[in-house]
């Protein structure tokens, strides 16, 4: 998408250990109005996908989820991320390791929301390794639902998480993806 892919060369800053910050317009300023454009283009591309819930994973996912949802028309569900083990009865739970912070985290969805009834487009802010993307197909899988797609905001293709998404038969949409990167320098697929 080209909105987003222009901001990302104009404002996208590579910092050590490949990541790129994008703090000034997606993950911690938000740009309301480019978020809203990103929803309506996922929106568009999962039009005819039957999905009847939005996944998405605190903190960073949850506005492009919310674009979405509310240009789908459909309920958001937000795994939380826990630090402990020690979790109620109730939910889904899924391991995750943070690609950022480098730590281990539960994440944790209540079986109130999400049942084998459900179609699920899973949307992030970032697909780099994979970890998180298999954490919620978990997720969706104990739910015994279908996930319908996996939607990342940013793809950083070099990091290879697209490839274990699709080994699970889920179709993969990024609205940028990112071939190489390194201090200074941005290459777009
Ligand atoms: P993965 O689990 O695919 O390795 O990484 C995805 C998660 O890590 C995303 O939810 C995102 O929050 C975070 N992440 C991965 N790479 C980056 C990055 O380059 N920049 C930022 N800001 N977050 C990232």
């Amino acid at each position: 998408m080209k909105l987003l892919e222009d901001k990302i060369l104009k404002e996208g800053k590579v910092l050590a250990g490949d990541i790129l910050k994008v703090d000034g317009f997606l993950n911690h300023r938000l740009d309301t109005a480019l978020i809203t454009e990103l929803g309506k283009d996922i929106a568009e591309k999962f039009a005819s996908s039957g999905a009847s819930l939005i996944l998405t994973v605190e903190s960073s996912g949850i506005s492009i989820a919310f674009a979405a949802g509310q240009a789908m028309s459909l309920p958001v569900l937000v795994a939380k991320k826990h630090k402990s083990l020690n979790i109620s009865d109730g939910v889904y739970t899924a391991p995750v390791f943070s690609f950022t912070h480098k730590t281990e985290n539960t994440l944790v969805v209540s079986r109130e929301y999400l049942s084998s009834s459900d179609k699920v487009l899973i949307v992030d802010d970032f697909l780099a390794s994979g970890n998180a993307a298999m954490g919620l197909l978990s997720i969706v899988e104990q739910a015994g639902a279908q996930a319908v797609g996996f939607v990342a905001a940013v793809e950083k293709a070099h990091q290879g998480g697209r490839a274990l998404i699709e080994k699970k038969g889920v179709k993969v949409y990024s609205l940028a993806c990112i071939k190489e990167m390194r201090a200074g320098e941005i290459i777009l697929d």
